[in-house]
């Protein structure tokens, strides 16, 4: 039963709080217990070069293969990852598992550059370019093959750190991309100052793009514009239809990801989606390259 705290008889937690901190301290507790036993696995989600329609590239995307039979998605534990101090280990598992695969597909003739997910967390903690030279150094994947993305809420907290950070990965060339880009408010100011090289547009302003002269275009279209502005490339995320797909090319988009294409899926099943696929083999277009 939730207890009235405090004389002044303000009830601080209430039956539901409790619960969810229960939950949350458990979830920790398990997820400390993961880390340790394998339990997590990525899948990943093919990258298109619009202009060409070849393959250049994959999200790596995180799932947990719970003891109890779940797959957990990262929504439900990166949360409480990041609240309970796990994230960096948790982060320094991701970079190693994406870096070590894109290495092997790179040595079998199959040129993939890698995109992994990082917290603001770790960006606060200082760690993160330190972890990325660790994981290229014991993999062998050359850093052009691997793209950091950061959402824009987390360049948004600290643009001044976020920007130090960004520099330092792309002196050592690994690419940044700031991911969800027009969920988080970031000003034109911050984006002029942030060195990225690719902008990934969230999925919202796609789901709503129907038309050529819909609104959602028009943020599309003014997004890909502002990227430009910037040195950037963009890249269009949760393309579901033909139709939006079509959309984005004609509106300059020049990579593009979503259902439509691929969902994400484990390492060998992509090696089977990619055989029936024109994947990109002399250039990187997606990854840093000297010049850009
Ligand atoms: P994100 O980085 O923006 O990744 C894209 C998410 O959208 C993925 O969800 C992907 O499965 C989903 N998605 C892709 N195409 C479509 C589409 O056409 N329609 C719809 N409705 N969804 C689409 P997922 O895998 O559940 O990941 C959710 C978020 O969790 C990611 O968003 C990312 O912020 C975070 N995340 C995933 N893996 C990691 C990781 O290794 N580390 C960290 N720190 N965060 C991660
Ligand atoms: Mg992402
Ligand atoms: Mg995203
Ligand atoms: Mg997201």
């Amino acid at each position: 039963a939730a207890k009235a705290a405090g004389r002044n008889g303000i009830r601080v937690f209430t039956p539901d709080l409790r619960q969810a901190v229960q939950r949350k301290v458990r979830v920790a507790a398990e997820l400390r217990e993961a880390l340790g036993t394998d339990q997590f696995v990525l899948h990943y989600q093919p990258i298109v070069h619009l202009p060409t329609g070849e393959v250049e590239g994959v999200e790596a995307l995180i799932r947990w293969q719970h003891p109890d039979g779940g797959m957990v998605p990262p929504g439900d534990f990166i949360p409480v990852a990041e609240q309970y101090d796990l994230i960096d280990p948790l982060t320094r598992w991701v970079l190693g598992a994406a870096t070590r695969q894109a290495a092997e597909w790179n040595r079998a003739g199959v040129p993939l550059v890698v995109g992994v997910n990082v917290s603001a967390t770790t960006l606060a903690s200082g760690t993160l370019v330190d972890d990325v030279a660790e994981a290229l150094a014991s993999s062998g994947l050359p850093p052009e093959r691997l793209i950091v993305e950061l959402t824009e809420t987390s360049v948004a907290e600290d643009p001044e750190r976020a920007a130090a950070q960004f520099a330092a990965l792309r002196i050592s060339g690994v690419e940044v991309s700031i991911d969800d880009f027009g969920t988080g408010f970031s000003s034109l100011g911050q984006l002029v100052n942030i060195p990225a090289g690719v902008l990934k547009i969230d999925r919202s302003l796609v789901a709503g793009a129907l038309g050529r002269r819909s609104q959602s275009a028009a943020a599309i279209a003014a997004v890909v514009g502002l990227g430009q502005a910037c040195g950037m490339r963009s890249l269009v995320e949760g393309v579901e239809t033909a139709e939006q797909l079509a959309l984005a090319t004609e509106l300059g988009c020049t990579f593009a990801q979503g259902y439509h294409i691929a969902r994400p899926m484990p390492a060998d099943e992509l090696m089977g989606w990619l055989s029936a696929r024109p994947v990109t083999r002399a250039r990187n277009r997606l990854g840093r390259s000297a010049g850009r």
